[in-house]
């Protein structure tokens, strides 16, 4: 069953649409992030499911409640819904414990009650012992934690989190990518986590909800959003992307393709679209990491080498077209040389504009 649902979700501020008709569901106990560049809805998405926004238009269920319908919005201290904020919102001159505990206390919890489960679930945030902590005297990672604790002590049927770890340095970010992420398995509440950072959500996420201009362009696994980008702007915003401008020139079923590159070049591909049949101009989408050296490949020349470390980026130019090739580093490749590559047909994705 579904633990939320959001359906036909509108938000106008004025003639602008922030959310233009979202609907998605989230299964009970999921992780389902919603992904997408700056500006392109994900906070006022969320901020409607906690009902800290007012939908113009469209309905959401948060199990069987009907929190949002035309004519009713349920006050969000009744929904069972906690946020975890970028900001922290971690109230400085208070203590953890006292931080921690607020939510319990506005609920007239017995205070023998209160003290047990806030040790508790500082156990389970990594902070056992820092309950006589002052806000000010945390790290940007331990106040992260009190913010999670906080969101997680009154037990809400749904966690919301909107860039949680934005504020945090590289390395702790990466860290608590797979603390919050096992924090989360452990709690089993069904979580939507917003985030600009596709490397974030493609680590933490059942599934992932695309948003581009207000709007869901594509949803599902992390593998499947890679391998089968919806279209243009799904395969450039999921990591990186060899997008070529291609014609059809002869069609083999199955959703196999031959397809003509500028200059010529003919490379056999296929459609991960279900439903699409493509013809005439078409874009084709090949990851840098299925560019492959080939002794008898299409010849091509080296024009610039980015040494990383464990793969190196390598751009060549074959005929007309040009490509990115994430290449191992035992390769040993130099600018100006000669390198034959070949692209296996089932890398080489014929991809819908919009
Ligand atoms: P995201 O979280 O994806 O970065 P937001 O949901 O915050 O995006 O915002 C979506 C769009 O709505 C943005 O263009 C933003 O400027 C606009 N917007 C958000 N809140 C308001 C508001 N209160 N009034 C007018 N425009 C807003
Ligand atoms: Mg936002």
């Amino acid at each position: 069953m579904s633990d939320l649902s959001v359906r036909d979700l509108v938000v106008k501020y004025g003639d602008f649409l922030a959310v233009d008709n979202v609907s998605f569901t989230v299964e009970a106990g999921a992780f389902v992030s919603l992904l997408g560049p700056s500006g392109c809805g994900k906070t006022t998405t969320l901020r409607c499911i906690a009902g800290l926004e007012t939908a113009t238009t469209g309905h959401i269920s948060i199990g069987t409640d009907r929190v949002v319908c035309p004519g009713h919005e349920t006050p969000p201290e009744r929904r069972g819904v906690n946020m975890v904020f970028q900001s922290y919102a971690v109230w400085p001159h208070m203590s953890v414990f006292d931080n921690v505990a607020y939510g319990l206390r506005t609920r007239n919890t017995p205070s023998a009650e209160i003290a047990t489960r806030v040790t508790e679930v500082l156990r389970l945030v990594g902070l056992d012992g820092y309950g006589a902590r002052y806000g000010t005297e945390l790290s940007g990672g331990q106040q992260q934690r009190v913010a999670v604790a906080r969101a997680v002590i009154t037990e809400p049927r749904l966690l919301l989190f909107d860039e949680p770890l934005s504020n945090l340095d590289a390395g702790l970010r990466e860290r608590m990518r797979f603390e919050l992420l096992a924090l989360q398995r452990r709690l089993g509440r069904t979580s939507v986590y917003v985030t600009h950072d596709q490397a974030e959500a493609m680590v933490m996420s059942d599934r992932i909800i695309l948003m581009h201009q207000g709007r869901i362009v594509q949803e599902g696994s992390p593998r499947s959003l890679y391998e089968r980008p919806a279209n243009r702007f799904a395969a450039a915003f999921i990591g990186n992307a060899n997008l070529l401008e291609a014609t059809v020139t002869a069609s083999h079923g199955d959703g196999r393709h031959t397809v003509t590159l500028p200059g010529g070049l003919t490379l056999e591909g296929h459609v991960a679209t279900p439903g699409w049949v493509p013809s005439g101009a078409v874009l084709v989408c090949i990851r840098p990491e299925n560019v492959e050296p080939a002794p008898d490949g299409i010849p091509a020349t080296v024009t610039r080498v980015s040494y990383l470390g464990p793969v190196q980026t390598v751009e060549l130019q074959a005929g007309a077209v040009t490509l990115r090739a994430d290449l191992p580093s035992r390769h040993v490749v130099a600018t100006g040389t000669a390198l034959n590559i070949r692209i296996d047909a089932s890398a080489v994705v014929l991809v819908p504009e919009t």
